[in-house]
């Protein structure tokens, strides 16, 4: 049984209620993809923290490594000391994870400090003061980084204005994208999608968002004004949406045209999730080669580190004292990040990513013959579904208009089987992050506990 209704608000009276809560679980531990609450129940966690617990809670070679680490130093503060030797050896592990060209790595302490110090850099940089970023993105909740975010009006109500000098690009949302139902295509994306999800062969950009982003250049912002252009390889919170083919490519062409960096936003794409340590390489063979990456959440599996990394002379402009924070770079969490990486490689997490994902999507595609499922999509464990309308006649577009809530009412049916799950975007969708060492039959577990809340729902 769950903690019953008035006890459980007299317990949380000092949370506030501004935060989002998809349950009532008050928790008490969590192991692996598993949580459990103080009444003992137990819960399939296919949310890691919102994609954060990258090798599951509390995997031992990450506790030995805290632990460690706590005992020796934990606050080696990035201002004072030129280095801490966790620091150095998660230099050298991510210098052998990212790309090639990224050589610098700055450290603080959630993606949204990230952002906004890759902000900092690429205006350093270039001496541009404005940022283009996606419509439907999501890049955080500081002042800077929510001047990006467009994912949902609720992140940004009553809190501007936000940081200026910044423009929003549409994203090509293909399954949505009003400019192909208008030259009369049936929508391509209408039927879900078997893996490889992003063949040319089923799946065709009408180019309508390249062509608007080359036109903002135009006539919105002159491109020298312009220092980056930041998105996210795959869109999170905005749907879990991968870009089409040539999207990546084209943004790279268009970023070298004009002097213009590109930041790679991995906060919850990047760490493996994908199956490949960085999803912006999953499109266009790699071909958009950022020029920074953010990263953030399940690189240090939960503990809070997140960083920049960017290429060598980014730097070369900035005065010593031009960037840091009281923790950035905290040892505990460096020992956790290391402890992370050692962690995927030597347990073949990214391999795990891959083949779990293509478990997850094939079952989620075969559902979506009895409920009405309209996309699956994603890459490796980084899954979204999405809901269209159920009634079964009317034509293409009108398949497209789900009941609003249903996505929330599946969510909270799915809870009910003591499954965790979140929706994602402004539209019926629901993502699944489980950890990326998840076995076979937890993914079949979460199947079936998704199957039992749409026939809930659906019934
Ligand atoms: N960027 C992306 C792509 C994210 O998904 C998030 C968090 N959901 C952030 C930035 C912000 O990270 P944080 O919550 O750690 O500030």
């Amino acid at each position: 049984a769950h903690a019953a209704g008035g006890a459980l608000e007299a317990a949380c009276q000092h949370v506030p209620g501004a935060l989002m809560k998809f349950n009532d679980i008050v928790v008490q531990k969590g192991l692996g993809s598993w949580i459990w609450d103080t009444a003992g129940n137990k819960y399939l966690d296919m949310t890691a923290g919102i994609g954060a617990t990258s090798t599951g809670h509390c995997h031992p070679k990450v506790v030995e490594a805290v632990r460690e680490q706590a005992g020796n130093i934990v606050h080696a503060q990035q201002n004072i000391f030129k280095a801490h030797t966790k620091q150095l050896e998660l230099d050298a592990a991510l210098s052998r994870i990212m790309p090639q060209q990224l050589t610098k790595y700055f450290y603080c302490n959630s993606g949204s400090e990230a952002v906004d110090n890759a902000v900092k850099i690429a205006r350093a940089a270039t001496g541009r003061e404005c940022i283009i970023a996606f419509d439907g993105g999501f890049h955080g909740r500081s002042i800077g980084a929510m001047a990006l975010t467009t994912s949902k009006v609720i992140y940004k109500q009553h809190f501007g204005p936000f940081m200026p000098g910044v423009h929003i690009a549409p994203y090509p949302y293909c399954l949505h994208c009003k400019v192909q139902a208008e030259k009369g295509h049936s929508g391509y994306h209408v039927a879900p999608y078997m893996p490889p999800f992003d063949s040319p062969d089923n799946r065709v950009c009408c180019g309508a968002p390249q062509e608007a982003l080359e036109w903002m250049l135009v006539q919105h912002v002159h491109p020298g004004d312009v220092a980056a252009i930041i998105l996210e390889p795959i869109m999170g919170e905005g749907g879990f949406l991968t870009p089409p083919p040539g999207f990546m490519a084209g943004l790279r062409q268009l970023a070298d045209k004009h002097g213009i960096l590109l930041i790679a936003d991995e906060v919850q794409s990047g760490a493996g999730r994908s199956g490949m340590w960085w999803a912006h390489g999953q499109f266009d063979g790699g071909a958009m080669q950022p020029d920074m990456v953010v990263f953030a959440k399940g690189i240090a599996s939960g503990y809070p580190l997140a960083g920049v990394a960017t290429r060598q002379h980014h730097f070369d402009n900035m005065q010593p004292g031009t960037m840091g924070g009281t923790y950035g770079g905290n040892a505990v969490a460096c020992a956790a990040a290391l402890a992370t990486i050692e962690a995927i490689e030597s347990e073949g997490m990214l391999g795990n990513a891959s083949q779990r994902g293509v478990q997850l999507m094939q079952g989620l595609v075969g559902l979506a013959d009895r409920y009405p499922i309209i996309d699956v999509r994603g890459r490796g464990l980084m899954v979204g579904i999405e809901f269209g309308s159920s009634s079964s006649s009317g034509s293409s577009s009108s398949r497209l208009k789900a009941e609003k809530g249903v996505a929330m009412a599946v969510t909270k049916a799915a809870f009910k089987h003591n499954l965790l799950l979140m929706t994602a975007g402004a539209r019926e969708s629901i993502r699944f992050l489980p950890p990326l060492n998840v076995t076979a039959e937890e993914v079949d577990t979460c199947l079936n506990g998704f199957e039992a809340a749409c026939k809930e729902v659906y019934k």
